[in-house]
């Protein structure tokens, strides 16, 4: 990295490069303008300006300093390079103008070499400051995205049950509750399938937990199968039982989707010894209405609750209508 002297003075271009040369800093020369634009690739010759700071006369011969030093402040690829402006007189409008035109300091010649070296470190420890902030602050947003998006991942993770996959009992809640008021609203009906494995705890026994886990998941993937319109939910309702919510859908609708998902499940032909089927099967309970304006979804549950518990007594593998 090197500093850039302009100057169309070419004996005090030389004499500030040698002493700067001999504090160990690298330098490059420009009398006008145009060759500075060009080293620090404003021209669109070059894309990466090994330039660290700039010390630009205020009087150019082809370019006001002031309009030099405001290009070199305002583009986005030099920005970040302080200019130290190099004034001839104690001119209080060029200072001003240079400051606004975006130099971080400025020397009034003739100077001491000792000056320019102090304000050269201190303009070089400000860019350094200002750049390791610059970090700090990408660092800091960062962090922020990827904890923005870990709470993304854990509110769905907290949304869904884990071992199919399906949204949970809290999630179901919110849904059918949101939904259960638009029906309400907008008196169309709603309707809720209750499901729940026959003979299961029998499966568990004889195969173990492994494998009547393995089961759910299948069902739970067979539910996802069946109930594929964007605003329908299947969620796991807990242990072996399911809940299906169908906004727009009447009772025929909801009985429809029930058989299916009965049918389903029993052409899975799991097997499953210790039932009277000889393989695993589900029972569901049906409940669908308009909503009255002062009804609970709570009271739907219980209708689909009572539906699924008829299918039972009934003898199973059946889908039955909340009367
Ligand atoms: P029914 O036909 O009357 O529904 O009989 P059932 O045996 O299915 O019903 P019960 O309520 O007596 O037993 C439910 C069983 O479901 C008990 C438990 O072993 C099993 N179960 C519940 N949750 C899980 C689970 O997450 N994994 C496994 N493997 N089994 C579960
Ligand atoms: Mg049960
Ligand atoms: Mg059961």
């Amino acid at each position: 990295m090197a500093i850039l002297i302009v100057d169309d003075d070419q004996d005090l271009g030389r004499l500030v490069s040698m002493r700067l040369d001999s504090e160990g800093y690298e330098t490059l020369v420009a009398r006008y303008a145009k060759d500075a634009f060009k080293i620090l690739g404003l021209d669109g010759t070059a894309d990466c300006p090994q330039v660290e700071l700039v010390l630009l006369d205020v009087l150019l011969p082809d370019y006001s300093g002031i309009d030099a030093c405001r290009r070199i402040s305002s583009d986005p690829r030099t920005c970040d390079v302080p200019v130290i402006m190099m004034t001839g007189s104690n001119d209080e409008m060029h200072l001003q103008q240079a400051f606004d035109a975006g130099a971080i300091d400025y020397i009034e010649k003739p100077f001491k070499g000792m000056e320019l070296l102090a304000r050269i470190r201190s303009a070089l420890r400000l860019k350094e400051e200002i750049a390791s902030r610059k970090r700090q602050a990408l660092e800091l947003e960062n962090v922020a995205n990827q904890l923005k998006e870990a709470n993304e991942r854990l509110r769905q993770l907290s949304f869904h049950d884990s071992l199919t996959g399906l949204h949970n009992r809290r999630y179901f809640d919110d849904f059918l509750e949101r939904e259960f008021k638009r029906a309400q609203r907008s008196k169309n009906a709603i309707a809720l399938i209750m499901i729940d494995i026959d003979y299961f705890k029998r499966y568990n026994d004889r195969f173990g937990h492994q494998a009547g886990d393995e089961c759910l998941r299948q069902i739970a993937a067979t539910f996802a199968l069946v109930v594929h319109r964007s605003h329908d939910l299947v969620a796991r309702y807990g242990g072996e039982e399911f809940a299906v919510v169908l906004p727009d859908t009447n009772n025929a609708g909801g009985l429809a989707v029930a058989e299916n998902l009965r049918s389903k499940v029993a052409d899975l032909k799991i097997t499953h010894p210790d039932s009277p089927f000889g393989y695993v099967t589900i029972s569901a309970g049906v409940a669908a209405a308009v909503p009255a304006p002062d009804s609970h979804s709570h009271q739907l549950i219980e209708l689909a609750d009572a539906a699924l518990y008829h299918s039972k007594r009934a003898g199973r593998n059946r889908v039955s209508v909340a009367a």
